[in-house]
């Protein structure tokens, strides 16, 4: 049977029946949502012939052996924030089911293909995002830190995820499934604005954002609101709106993406009667360009200091986190650009401001690509995200032949 992507929209239809609320999708990971979820999953693919397997991380396998042991991988995760979307992390998964079927119709393939469902790639229950592609990833060091957390119950995370058959400790056992790995391909929705702006259904995904995230706090001094001559106080709350206005300039200028968001300012002591003395902001950048990140950060921290100087009040820097840019391959996003060419007619390059388990595999070395297909509204992480059905269609088949053409590439050379 050829490939039929109206039976990926099907089954994604059956999938929110059965593990969806009025509320929206609830397969949170380590539950017993997610596990009827995979429990599923394991029953649509049962008829393609893989074999399926669990990883130490949890993280659920299915393999159809081929002509070699190299790997062609598939991926995306099945669990949902609560009250999530239909599609986030399903489609990826459930595309990739329609692409086992077309593979295992067509006789043993040249290489080894294998469909995985990341566990817990979400994060929405112990607040750690990409648990089990980390893990295979090799890039999972917080294991103390894990130990320690607790779901809103007070139930601790290996206690949980004993329930599911995971040891903590041995997780990053799971590091051996990337081993014979060839190439990386993962579809996801866009969870953003863009292909829907452009009026474009698909887009190959060039990498993941670098994110630079900076607790910012301007010091000044309280003082009495009515007493206080305007030109005498030291406001730290003005240092703090003029970064906020400020980071909307970098950005624009900086170009290619580029994203500053101030996401929290608290002021102290923050009583209508008093000038502001303290000013804690949160600052995030982002942008796929490591020079051009440094450049922003760079940017911001000089313009905050100019402002601290002009203010009279005093400014401090302290890192919360960041991450690289992590850039797919470039062989595969030129796969992905013919494949999305030959199914849409149009293609586009953009980058992902969400981090998604492309890039953990991406980070330890496999060449990996990812295609967007547009989202409604840009909406995701609610039951109101959705996508057009046709252009579902078109995302598996698009998957497809990106499968395709890298089964052949590495078969041929
Ligand atoms: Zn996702």
């Amino acid at each position: 049977m050829p490939l039929d992507p109206s039976r990926t929209v099907a089954d994604l239809r059956e999938l929110q029946q059965l593990t969806g609320d009025e509320n929206g999708a609830q397969r949170v990971a380590w539950t017993e949502t997610w596990e009827r979820a995979r429990e599923w999953l394991r029953g649509k693919v049962a008829d393609t012939g893989a074999e399926q397997t669990i990883d130490p991380a949890g993280n659920q396998w299915f393999t159809l052996p081929g002509g070699s042991d190299r790997a062609v991988l598939i991926g995306g995760h099945i669990d949902s924030v609560p009250n999530g979307g239909w599609l986030d992390g399903a489609l990826n998964v459930v595309a990739g089911v329609e692409v086992l079927r077309r593979i295992a119709e067509d006789g043993s393939p040249p290489v080894t293909i294998r469909l995985v469902n990341w566990a817990d790639e979400e994060g929405a229950r112990f607040g750690r995002s990409l648990f089990g592609s980390s893990a295979a990833a090799g890039s999972m060091s917080d294991q103390d830190e894990l130990r320690a957390r607790h779901d809103a119950a007070g139930i601790a995370l290996p206690d949980a995820l004993q329930e599911y058959g995971v040891e903590l400790d041995r997780a990053l056992e799971a590091r051996s499934e990337l081993e014979g790995a060839s190439a990386y391909l993962e579809l996801h929705i866009e969870q953003g604005p863009v292909l829907e702006s452009m009026d474009l259904p698909l887009g190959v995904v060039l990498g993941t954002f670098g994110v630079e995230r900076h607790g910012v706090t301007f010091r000044g001094q309280a003082a009495h609101a009515g007493s206080t001559p305007m030109d005498k106080r030291r406001d730290a709350l003005a240092g703090a709106a003029r970064l906020e206005l400020e980071i909307r300039e970098i950005a624009k200028r900086t170009g290619g993406g580029a994203v500053c968001t101030m996401g929290g300012v608290v002021t102290k002591p923050g009583i209508v009667t008093s000038v502001v003395e303290t000013a804690d902001c949160l600052l995030d950048q982002r942008h796929l360009d490591a020079d051009k990140l440094a450049g922003m950060l760079r940017d911001a921290k000089e313009a905050s200091e100019q402002f601290a100087r002009d203010e009279d009040i005093e400014v401090e820097w302290e890192r919360i986190w960041n991450i690289e840019p992590i850039l797919f391959d470039e062989r595969l996003i030129e796969l992905a650009d013919e494949a999305i060419h030959e199914v849409a007619g149009t293609s586009h390059h953009l980058p992902s401001g969400p981090l998604h388990d492309a890039a953990e595999v991406a980070r330890a070395g496999i060449p990996t690509v990812m295609l967007f297909v547009q989202s409604l509204r840009g909406l995701s992480h609610t039951k109101l995200e959705d996508t057009k059905e046709e252009h579902l269609e078109l995302s598996v088949q698009a998957l497809d032949r990106l499968a395709a053409k890298t089964i052949s590439s590495f078969a041929g050379g």
